[in-house]
């Protein structure tokens, strides 16, 4: 038998174990979420920061298990992408999106842009753009309605299958955005080539803003070459009115973050449309 209290290698490997169980068990069980009708989406508004007003939503996935309670989309995405799931996820997404902006405007409600994530694989897998035009036409939504958006990981894991989809989509009408902007490789004469409307920044720029006179450079940088490629940016993670001014100042487009709101569930955004709050 080992020494008491056992080794580091030993308690590693328990670690890993415990680790490849909650895998194994999530991907089990994510198999059956969507029959299940655990997954639902949030809807986190994005204001137009000229205007202060409601500028569009972005769908954010959610996982509700009975047992293991609200797992973390960057927990279960990884095993959706890696197992194949987010095709028939990625179709319920985009469905469901569309859907509620149908039902928001039989409301009655204004109509604003429903972004949504596209993962790499379910990008290059799966016929995306057949699926959105019908889903579009389903539900009688100009493609105007859609805004997709992408991470550079797309475009890298294959370069021309994934220009010729965006062209496509493009072609079709759908708004494409480039997610976390920054945090890849991308440089801006690669970006060029891309048919993409906007420029995400990451959440990480836009913490570091307050405190480092070079992030607000960056960010301000970032916005003035987006706008020379004519590229609307927006801003995520914006948490503090001190953001949110320097972002202005800087020019960016829209801004989405806990100080405007929360991501929504579906019912709650609808109110928020229906107030349609100015800023
Ligand atoms: P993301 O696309 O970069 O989404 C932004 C994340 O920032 C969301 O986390 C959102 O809830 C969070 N957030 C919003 N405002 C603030 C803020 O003011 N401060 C901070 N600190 N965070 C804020 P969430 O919902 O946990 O999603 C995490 C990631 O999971 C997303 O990052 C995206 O990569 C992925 N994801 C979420 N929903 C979907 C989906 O429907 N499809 C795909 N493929 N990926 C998704
Ligand atoms: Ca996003
Ligand atoms: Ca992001
Ligand atoms: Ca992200």
């Amino acid at each position: 038998a080992k020494a008491l209290g056992g080794s580091r290698i030993e308690h590693f490997a328990l670690h890993q174990r415990h680790e490849l169980g909650r895998r194994m068990a999530l991907e089990s069980h994510l198999r059956r979420a969507l029959e299940r009708g655990e997954l639902y989406l949030q809807y986190q508004p994005k204001i137009d920061l000229r205007r202060g007003t409601l500028a569009g939503f972005e769908a954010l996935l959610r996982w509700q298990h009975p047992e293991y309670g609200i797992v973390s989309p960057d927990e279960f995405i990884p095993i959706a992408e890696e197992t194949g799931l987010i095709v028939p996820i990625g179709e319920w997404i985009v469905g469901t999106a569309i859907r509620q902006m149908a039902a928001w405007r039989e409301e009655g409600l204004p109509e604003v842009p429903v972004a949504v994530n596209l993962s790499a694989r379910q990008f290059l897998q799966g016929d995306v753009v057949a699926t959105i035009e019908h889903l579009l036409q389903g539900a009688g939504l100009g493609a105007d309605a859609l805004e997709l958006e992408l991470t550079e990981s797309v475009s890298m894991a294959d370069p021309e299958r994934s220009l010729a989809i965006m062209h496509q989509l493009k072609k079709l009408g759908v708004t494409l955005s480039i997610d976390d902007f920054g945090t890849g490789y991308s440089s801006f004469s690669y970006l060029k080539r891309l048919p993409i409307d906007k420029l995400k920044i990451d959440k990480s720029f836009i913490h570091d803003m307050v405190h480092s006179a070079d992030s607000r450079a960056i960010v301000g940088a970032i916005v003035a070459m987006a706008h020379r490629l004519n590229l609307r940016v927006v801003a995520e993670g914006v948490e503090l009115a001190a953001q949110a001014g320097a972002l202005r100042d800087s020019g960016c487009d829209q801004a989405q973050g806990f100080l405007y709101a929360r991501p929504l569930d579906a019912f709650d955004a609808g109110l928020y449309l229906a107030v349609r709050p100015e800023r």
